[in-house]
């Protein structure tokens, strides 16, 4: 790898993204202690916990998902630009925005993540829901607000269909979904004078099991859980299209006014405006052992739009934004990083109030036990990019927003 730099010239970072990677790079670079400028360049003004969006969905407030870059700890110095990335040019080592602004770098992390891919599926762009954003999942939470209150005045038959939800992908965000939106949706109808036996939460799946990725027994457990929940499971069904109140499977036609498309992702297409850089057949961007392109030792990928053995989870952008952060410090002071090894994962997915799936390799425990630990694991990482006061604050007025018992409040 190039690695010397001029001592007399501060070091240009320019992270683009604000999530897992890109915050995780900031916060290991700033406190390594090396002396160098910092941008973060990113849409938005906060970065979103996707793992916690679904709380969001059924009674959780916006702040409890999400922290303004405002806040972060120990973030002094770093500039925030916000804006939209569009291109780059490794020649003159400047990237372009949306606004026309161009900025210059030493070293370039592109921290995109993914975006929702419908398969060119027709009708589900347009008609489906998704929670893949706090505006997102703000959006659905709002919908079945609306839902319960014209439910409330039709007769049974069209409240029947009106309050039937159809969540499309068994994937752990679907399950963690499912799990969660039976009790709510339940306490919602409750609130709002509706009969709760007419909500029907169906998870149809088109591989033979749900958490296919995971071991078999980790997807009887979330079957076992989710029937004992209420909810419907419908494997082996491809989702071939939706028009305004129906889903088709080929097979099976699903009467519903609420679809939620689960089933699938794929890098930002942003990533599309790096000139050369070529993707594996993952669909991921090709890097080096360094995380670097591999004709471009100045332009680093991180987190899902890297072609590595465990991207597409929070735990490997984490990881891979800490490994970035760490190899820069080492790059700007004239050392040899270390080559990237992937992390370890394991998985614990919610399934519904105090109850989860761990999953570490092929063995699988469940119960409380795993709940707590993945509650713990959410605390743990707000507390390592935010002041615990901070933290406290935000739970507080959590709380008070869902002891309003009226769930529909909205923020
Ligand atoms: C609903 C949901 C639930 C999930 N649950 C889990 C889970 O339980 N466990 C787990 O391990 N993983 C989970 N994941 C996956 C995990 O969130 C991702 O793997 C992780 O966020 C990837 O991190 P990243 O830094 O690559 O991208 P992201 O965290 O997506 O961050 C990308 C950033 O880039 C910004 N950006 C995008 N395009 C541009 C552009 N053109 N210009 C400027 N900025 C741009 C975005 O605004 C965002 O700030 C979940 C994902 C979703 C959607």
């Amino acid at each position: 790898m190039e690695i010397t730099e001029s001592a007399a010239k501060r070091v240009q970072v320019v992270i683009v993204g604000g999530g897992f990677a890109g915050v995780a790079a900031i916060r290991t670079l700033r406190f390594s202690g090396v002396s160098c400028d910092i941008t973060l360049v990113t849409k938005g003004e906060r970065f979103e916990y996707f793992p916690a969006l679904y709380k969001l969905v059924t009674g959780a407030l916006a702040i409890e998902v999400s922290v303004p870059y405002t806040k972060m700890k120990g973030w002094g110095g770093v500039k925030v630009e916000k804006g939209i990335f569009t291109g780059v040019d490794r020649d003159q080592r400047r990237i372009r925005l949306e606004d026309g602004r161009e900025l210059p770098y030493d070293y370039l992390v592109l921290a995109l993540g993914s975006e929702t891919n419908y398969f060119g599926i027709k009708g589900l762009a347009e008609l489906s829901l998704s929670f893949k954003s706090v505006k997102e999942a703000s959006r659905l939470k709002k919908h079945f607000c609306d839902v319960m209150s014209t439910a409330a005045g039709l007769p049974k038959n069209e409240a029947v269909v009106k309050l039937h939800t159809i969540i499309v992908g068994g994937g752990p965000s679907g399950v963690e979904l499912a799990g969660d939106l039976t009790h709510y949706l339940r306490s919602l109808a409750k609130t709002m004078g509706v009969d709760p036996s007419l909500v029907t939460i169906d998870l149809i799946e088109s591989a033979p099991r749900i958490l296919a990725a995971l071991p078999e027994a980790a997807s009887r457990s979330a079957e076992k859980r989710l029937r004992t929940l209420g909810v419907n499971i419908y494997p082996n069904r491809a989702v071939a299209g939706q028009d305004i109140f129906s889903v088709s499977t080929g097979s099976m036609n699903f009467q519903s006014s609420t679809v939620i498309w689960t089933a699938g992702t794929k890098i930002s297409d942003a990533f599309t405006a790096i000139p050369g850089a070529s993707l594996s057949d993952k669909r991921r961007v090709t890097v080096n052992e360094f995380l670097a392109l591999p004709d471009d030792s100045r332009v680093f990928i991180a987190g899902d739009g890297a072609s590595t053995p465990k991207s597409g989870l929070a735990q490997t952008a984490d990881y891979d934004g800490k490994y970035l952060g760490r190899t820069l410090a080492r790059l700007i002071v004239g050392k040899r990083p270390s080559p990237y090894k992937p992390p370890r994962v394991s998985f614990v997915i919610p399934v519904g109030n105090y109850w989860a799936l761990f999953v570490i390799g092929k063995r699988v425990f469940t119960g409380f036990l795993p709940w707590l630990l993945r509650s713990a694991a959410d605390f743990r990482y707000f507390t390592s990019i935010v002041p615990l006061s901070y933290v406290f604050d935000v739970y507080r007025q959590g709380r008070k927003y869902r002891q309003s018992q009226t769930y529909c409040p909205l923020e």
